[in-house]
């Protein structure tokens, strides 16, 4: 029976996550102060204070059914990694107890010679250390049996003190927005003693059933399909958008919430989404890190509920070539202490200096980075995404819509601006209320949008973590805020004020050229951001490379988020995953096509020339349409066949290429080439071969499930 049918959810959410209610609960009065000192002010956490936190945890934990914790933490994998360490421990005398220390808390040691690390240190010196992020919740799962664990999440870095996580970045990113941020606003006579960065990551996912995913090799290994034909109907009617939800789903679905409720994650919206099996997930904004650690536990969620659903749920960028793939938007704004959202522009929008100062600011750290905007939602997944017509191209531009495109061509021309009336939507019928109008229209073909109060960025891949688009936009931005700030420190404090729209001018008519309001999918698009000096990156190998250019190197170093050799080592494992995805894409395609595909070609044909000699035997052209099937048969069996030798050797080639750089175009041009046209015999073999001697589920069997 699910929670919700006997409580509210607000009387069970967040039960399993040590938050804010919990701590108060179980520990002293002046320790939950101190506690929310370190968590709010960055105070130092004491060794006093880290036991008594421990000791309530390991209470807490017990109670709810907890046996072992475990340091959770986020390698360059781009997923999660745990190990888990029970409670049980063997006092002085020989005693069985329970025990967590502060220091248990705080730090952990991993071996890490088998996480990636580019090359940062060998793999004899395997020592990693994680260390707690009190910042983000600890929270307990548990297994369909029972069994639970205490989570705590860490940031991983090795002995000589290089980050070799998603987190550490992503947390000195957050800081350095703040400082830079705080020193503007304090600039502009805003009160204020921090900013935050705000995130809410939409999740998109396929869902099919598990019976069809343990049946194809393609979507076990590689997340993806490697060929199948098109079904006769697929998303063209768009009916599977926003269309109601089948109860499958729907039970689905209300696992999810409750499994994501119980762990303090605001699941909020839900729906179908363009291609048949899709669907979306988005909870409600919160602070960048705690969104990133939540991101990962949602896509967690998805894939452990669906598997008891006897589901399988896909969260690859491309499962299935001709139809939409999957993304996730990060959604990201920026906001004060004092509860003020930066990027709201309100009634007046011309006067609010700091609205006017942080949204110029966006602009010109995105047209200043966008290599590296670019870089961040790249990988050989989303290679297969970006650039349809389904989601934003390569080509970072920003879409600010019609006002607030008009409000800065008035700005920049000295014009004055009148308020904003608020406009309504007249819709001609009585019994409908009235409604109020957006500031913009959508545009979904912009891969970064100005959506309202935040900005929308829209490239990134489904399996992607949030951290790393936001360890890069956090650090732009920062960038530019402190420039910003170092101009208004530099006059005098009257006169700050007419510095601020003086620099918004200037930024504007600087980088107002990463502004596109229009079609992102359109070919004129591309000419014209070539007109206008904007990068067209348009693979993942050419953006991975942009990422060690000096200029930004020097940006992660100037605001200490990450130095050139951990860039460098990042730099390297991307490139590296790179290859070995495809490599395991083409290893896997070789494999299907050899060992079932080619075998019940045969089978097909062996059938065909039986049925021929035995027509044969009865009478003269009675054979002639299996004549005419195996003649077209053996065509395409042996082009599969060369094809396969021709996959293989690329792949042999690629391998043996000493340069990493050489290796991975060869793998992109070469390795991915051949399976694009192995595809292509594959997908016209499945469409004349009888059903029943295919041996995978097809695109039609996958999609359309009951
Ligand atoms: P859409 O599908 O129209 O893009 P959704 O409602 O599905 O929008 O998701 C929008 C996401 O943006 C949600 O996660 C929401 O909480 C988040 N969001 C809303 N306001 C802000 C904000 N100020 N900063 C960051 N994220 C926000
Ligand atoms: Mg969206």
């Amino acid at each position: 029976m699910r929670i919700t049918e006997s409580k509210k959810i607000t009387d069970f959410f967040g039960c399993n996550v040590f938050n804010d209610a919990t701590m108060k609960k179980y520990l002293s009065e002046s320790a939950y102060r101190q506690m929310r000192q370190v968590i709010d002010c960055g105070a130092p956490l004491g060794k006093e204070l880290a036991n008594e936190v421990a000791a309530a945890m390991m209470e807490w934990a017990s109670q709810n059914g907890a046996t072992h914790y475990s340091h959770w933490f986020q390698p360059l994998t781009g997923t999660t990694a745990e190990k888990h360490d029970s409670f049980i421990s063997i006092d002085k005398r020989g005693e069985t107890v329970l025990e967590f220390t502060g220091s248990n808390l705080r730090k952990g040691e991993a071996d890490a010679s088998s996480f990636p690390t580019g090359g940062i240190r060998a793999t004899f010196e395997a020592r990693g250390y994680t260390a707690w992020d009190c910042s983000s919740p600890a929270f307990i799962k548990r297994s369909k049996d029972g069994a639970g664990v205490l989570y705590i999440p860490t940031a991983f870095c090795s002995y000589t003190g290089d980050a070799l996580d998603k987190k550490t970045p992503l947390l000195k990113s957050m800081d350095a927005i703040d400082r830079q941020a705080l020193r503007v606003l304090k600039a502009l006579g805003v009160s204020a003693s921090r900013v935050s960065v705000n995130v809410g990551g939409e999740q998109e996912y396929f869902l099919i059933d598990k019976q069809d995913y343990l049946r194809r090799d393609d979507l076990k290994f590689t997340g993806r399909t490697l060929f199948g034909s098109l079904p006769p109907k697929g998303q063209e009617k768009n009916d599977q958008y926003y269309a109601s939800i089948r109860e499958r789903v729907g039970a689905f679905m209300a696992d999810v919430n409750e499994e994501l409720w119980k762990l303090g994650i605001t699941a909020k919206t839900q729906h179908n989404e363009a291609a048949p099996a899709q669907h979306e997930l988005a909870p409600i904004f919160c602070v960048c890190n705690i969104a990133t650690d939540q991101n990962q536990l949602i896509m967690e969620t998805l894939k452990k509920v669906a598997d008891n659903h006897g589901l399988a749920c896909l969260l690859h960028e491309k499962p299935f070539a001709g139809i939409n793939g999957s993304g996730k938007h990060c959604n990201w704004s920026l906001s004060t202490d004092q509860g003020v959202n930066l990027l709201k522009p309100g009634n007046d929008p011309s006067h609010n200096l700091s609205f006017l100062t942080f949204f110029t600011a966006v602009l010109a750290a995105v047209d200043e980075y966008a290599d590296l905007i670019r870089m961040s939602a790249t990988s050989l997944g989303n290679e297969f995404r970006l650039g349809g017509n389904e989601a934003p191209p390569a080509i970072i531009s920003v879409y600010i819509g019609e006002d607030m495109e008009n409000l800065f061509d008035k700005i920049s021309h000295g014009v004055p601006v009148e308020q904003l009336e608020k406009q309504y939507i007249t819709s001609g019928v009585n019994a409908i209320a009235r409604l109020s109008k957006d500031s913009s229209d959508r545009n979904r073909t912009s891969p970064f949008a100005f959506t309202g109060n935040k900005f929308e960025f829209r490239m990134v891949g489904s399996s992607a973590t949030l951290s790393t688009p936001c360890v890069i936009l956090n650090t732009a931005v920062a960038d530019v805020l402190s420039k910003i700030a170092d101009t208004l420190e530099a006059v005098e404090p009257d006169q700050r004020g007419r510095e601020a729209i003086e620099l918004v001018k200037r930024l504007y008519a600087q980088h107002n050229r990463i502004v596109f309001n229009g079609n992102n999918y359109s070919k004129d698009w591309v000419k014209e951001a070539k007109r206008r000096g904007l990068e067209v990156l348009d693979n993942s190998i050419s953006a991975y490379e942009t990422f060690t250019r000096d200029k930004n190197v020097e940006l992660f170093e100037r605001h200490a988020v990450l130095t050139r050799r951990e860039i460098e080592s990042r730099q390297a494992i991307y490139l590296d995953n790179y290859i070995k995805s495809a490599g395991i894409e083409a290893q896997t395609l070789l494999m299907m096509g050899r060992r079932e595909i080619l075998p019940a070609v045969l089978t097909w044909q062996g059938r065909l020339a039986q049925q021929i000699g035995a027509l044969g035997a009865v009478g003269k052209n009675y054979a002639t349409v299996q004549e005419k099937m195996l003649g077209n048969l053996c065509e395409l069996a042996s082009k599969l066949d060369a094809q396969l030798d021709k996959l293989r050797f690329a792949k042999a080639t690629a391998q043996q290429s000493k340069d990493v750089n050489k290796q991975a175009f060869l793998v992109r041009d070469q390795v991915l080439g051949s399976m694009a046209a192995l595809r292509e015999t594959i997908d016209k073999l499945e469409t004349v071969m009888p059903r029943e001697l295919w041996p995978y589920p097809t695109y039609a069997d996958i999609l359309f499930y009951q």
